[in-house]
């Protein structure tokens, strides 16, 4: 998106894609980057396009709007055609879950953040327990040997680097 656009434009354009680059997933990816953490955005080859996928980690993040994902905080269901959204969402988060067992059953750590998480008062909560998890995860896929190898085992090692076969 250019800086060229009219603020019209900008807002219809904006509204086409809604559903990406909303603000509680800017608050995650913000601080995901802040913490080192490198990423790709929307894969579309993975069950359900995650919002955030590190493939060094193995994990999926979904920041899930309360309203179009069913959370159960959401208390403000539209009273007009409530049936049509119930369905609707019902169906969202059928889908939702069929992804994410997807996604897991492909070895994939799926994590999943709810707007309502990232409001300005539970922010700095949810995510030191982000860090928490992802923590985990790191140091669950980190080769630590390294460091703590006994020294008759290097050559093995070294043998690994070498041209021969
Ligand atoms: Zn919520």
């Amino acid at each position: 998106m250019g800086d060229r656009m009219t603020p019209e434009q900008r807002h219809r354009c904006m509204s086409r894609i809604r559903g990406r680059d909303t603000k509680p997933e800017l608050v995650v990816r913000r601080w995901l980057w802040h913490q080192g953490f490198r990423y790709r955005l929307y894969v579309k080859s993975l069950p359900g396009r995650p919002d955030i996928v590190m493939r060094k980690w193995r994990t999926v993040i979904f920041v899930n709007g309360c309203f179009w994902h069913g959370h159960d905080c959401n208390k403000r269901r539209p009273a007009t055609h409530a049936e049509f959204w119930r369905e609707k969402i019902e169906r969202n988060r059928q889908r939702d879950a069929h992804n994410q067992a997807l996604l897991q059953a492909a070895g994939w750590h799926v994590i999943v953040v709810w707007e309502c998480q990232l409001a300005p008062k539970r922010r700095t909560e949810t995510l030191r327990e982000l860090d928490l998890v992802l923590s985990r995860i790191v140091l669950q896929h980190s080769d630590a040997r390294p460091y703590t190898m006994p020294q008759e085992e290097l050559p093995v090692a070294a043998e690994d680097a070498t041209p021969y076969q």
